[in-house]
């Protein structure tokens, strides 16, 4: 298959890449900038960058895949300005993609656009699956309703919006940072520890990408979580456990707030959301419990 990824020199992007080429794909990484001295080089591997493909789109005739990923990272302080780049990167890389492909003359089959689970709001109590409405919460749920509704301009047979859960993976994401405290055994509960976290792991993620290109039931929303969400609570316990460290120092939820400012939300608030359509279309997750996670997370 040959597949475009944008935001493919990422988190996301480069493990996407790499299990892409694994199986023989061809991969066009579609980025800012043109192909930099460290970056990853292979057979079947090849760049290209927005300002090319704006002047020359037929570069990519022939793909029959787009995975979107690219957007300005959250994490960083939400100043008006970052978030004004968080929002309008996510926006003008869809609107760019559903320019490419409205331009092919062969349209891709398929084009798998990133989002975020924050689509459902924060809920301490609710479960969310693909058939729950979208709300608007807090900044990052109205970046994802956006999101989401540039994807629609995307005329392609497939558009699978992949709401994607916090992605846990040993050396990079959210994960070294959450796991920092509890190696300097000051890992704890953050504020009330009731709020949910949908998380996936890398591997699952992955796999999940893959699955979603490979199989042409795949469409619309999906949601691209573990089948387990936890509390904030249960993932820090899990997470002492595995480390073999202590789950007891707890981060009132004003400190963070008043180190992070609005981007403590993210640490805050939360939801409980199930990946109902993937479960459904028989996608079996590596990864469905913390603990399992956690194993693998942990080890050496
Ligand atoms: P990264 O931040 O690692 O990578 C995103 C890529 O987007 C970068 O490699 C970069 O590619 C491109 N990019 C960065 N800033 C901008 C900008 N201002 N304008 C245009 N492009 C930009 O993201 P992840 O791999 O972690 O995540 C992939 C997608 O999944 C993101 O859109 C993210 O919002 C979403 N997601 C991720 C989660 C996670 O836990 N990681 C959770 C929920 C959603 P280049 O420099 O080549 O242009």
């Amino acid at each position: 298959m040959r597949v475009a990824i944008t935001g493919g020199t990422g988190f996301v992007g480069t493990a996407l890449v790499k299990a892409l080429l694994e199986r023989q794909d061809e991969v066009w990484i579609i980025s800012r900038t043109a192909k930099t001295p460290g970056a990853q080089t292979a057979k079947g591997l090849y760049y290209t960058t927005w300002t090319e493909l704006a002047e020359q789109p037929s570069k990519l005739e022939g793909v029959q895949a787009i995975v979107n990923l690219a957007g300005e990272s959250i994490n960083q302080r939400w100043t008006a300005a970052a978030k004004q780049r968080v929002l309008e990167s996510r926006l003008h890389a869809t609107a760019r993609v559903a320019r490419i492909v409205q331009e092919l003359k062969q349209k891709p089959e398929v084009v798998v656009n990133a989002s975020g689970i924050s689509a459902y709001g924060s809920s301490l109590s609710e479960t969310f699956d693909e058939s729950s409405p979208m709300n608007t919460t807090d900044f990052l749920s109205g970046v994802v309703r956006q999101w989401e509704k540039a994807a629609n301009a995307i005329e392609v047979e497939r558009l699978v919006k992949l709401r994607v859960g916090v992605v846990l993976n040993k050396k990079g994401g959210a994960f070294p940072l959450m796991a920092l405290p509890y190696k300097l055994y000051g890992g704890g509960p953050i504020g009330s520890g009731k709020q949910w976290l949908s998380w996936i792991h890398l591997e699952d993620m992955i796999r999940l990408i893959l699955f979603c290109l490979d199989n042409r039931g795949v469409q619309g929303p999906v949601n691209g979580s573990a089948p387990e969400p936890v509390t904030n609570e249960d993932f820090g316990r899990a997470l002492g456990k595995a480390f073999h460290k202590p789950h007891w120092f707890p981060v009132p939820a004003f400190l963070m707030k008043t180190v992070l400012g609005e981007m403590s939300s993210l640490l805050l608030d939360g939801q409980r959301a199930i990946p109902r359509k993937a479960l459904e279309l028989g996608f079996q997750f590596r990864y469905p419990d913390v603990d399992s996670a956690m194993k693998e997370l942990a080890g050496s």
